[in-house]
């Protein structure tokens, strides 16, 4: 199987247009729009509802209060502020964690899990094209 690649570090090059007439002149093909941050194929192809798997990327500690001792260890060692201290109960700030995992490191209760988060899906879906593999970042389409 061969692959064509279309891509390009500035928007507006017209790569979607490009990549919507291939798709419209090929034969044989499977059509994918790997940006998930914004992907525009989908309105050109008009995807119709297809399988939809979920996609997981980075990760978000959390704290066991069952097994947290209260040390303070992770919240001195986060660089990032997301270890919360409220009348001496640590917890995570989903929003401000990145996953880096300094603070698993240095508890000493082994407290501190990281867990993998949900952040969209991917779909396979059939469109005017043929099969068209796209992506949705959690929070793209919810309304
Ligand atoms: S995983 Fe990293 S960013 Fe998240 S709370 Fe722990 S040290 Fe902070
Ligand atoms: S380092 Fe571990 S035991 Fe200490 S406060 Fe943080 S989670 Fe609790």
């Amino acid at each position: 199987m061969k692959e064509l690649v279309v891509l390009s570090g500035k928007g507006d090059t017209g790569k979607t247009t490009l990549v919507a007439s291939l798709a419209g002149a090929l034969q044989r093909k499977i059509i994918v729009d790997c940006d998930v941050d914004a992907p525009d194929l989908p309105v050109l192809l008009e995807p119709k509802t297809g399988r939809v798997f979920p996609f997981t990327g980075g990760k978000k500690a959390r704290i066991d209060q069952k097994v947290c001792n209260g040390c303070g260890e992770c919240l001195r060692a986060c660089r990032f502020g997301a270890i919360l201290e409220n009348n001496g109960l640590f917890e995570v700030d989903p929003i401000r964690c990145e996953g880096c995992g300094v603070c698993k490191l240095a508890c000493p209760s082994n407290a501190v899990t990281l867990e993998d988060q949900r952040n969209g899906e991917y779909i396979v879906a059939n469109s005017l094209f043929g099969s068209f593999v796209y992506g949705a970042l959690r929070g793209m389409h919810d309304s």
